[in-house]
């Protein structure tokens, strides 16, 4: 009994008689051909079974939480900035995220990033 049914795919067909066989039940153990009476193991079913499970396709709502929650922690370090009372020339809101930048030389001052927290609307100051 070395025989095996052919892959074709995600499809088995009886090595015998070339018959589709048919999906095997949660609780079967083996298919049996429904032209010739052949039985094949249900385990032979399994590397199917795996590699259809794999398939990016197979679970997209899975992958796409995923990459969702990624991008959420992205942007908490993004704006894990200095919150000041600041107008925003947009939306007149008083609150914005400030952030020096050092790119000037000292003698030039200083330039500060602001983003509205209500509108995320960016402007900068010069000192
Ligand atoms: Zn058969
Ligand atoms: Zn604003």
């Amino acid at each position: 009994m070395s025989k095996h049914a052919h892959k074709i795919g995600a499809l088995l067909f009886c090595p015998d008689c070339g018959t589709l066989l048919n999906l095997p039940a949660d609780n079967e153990t083996e298919v049996k051909c429904e032209q010739c009476g052949r039985k094949e193991p249900a385990s032979s079913y399994e590397d199917i079974e795996i590699i259809t499970r794999s398939h990016p396709d197979a679970f997209p709502s899975a992958l796409a939480q995923k990459r969702k929650t990624q991008t959420k922690v992205h942007e908490g370090e993004d704006l894990n900035l200095l919150k000041v009372t600041e107008k925003c020339p947009s939306c007149g809101h008083m609150e914005a995220y400030s952030k020096e930048l050092q790119l000037r030389s000292a003698d030039e001052g200083s330039t500060i990033l602001y983003t509205c927290v209500k509108c995320r609307f960016g402007w900068r100051i010069n000192n």
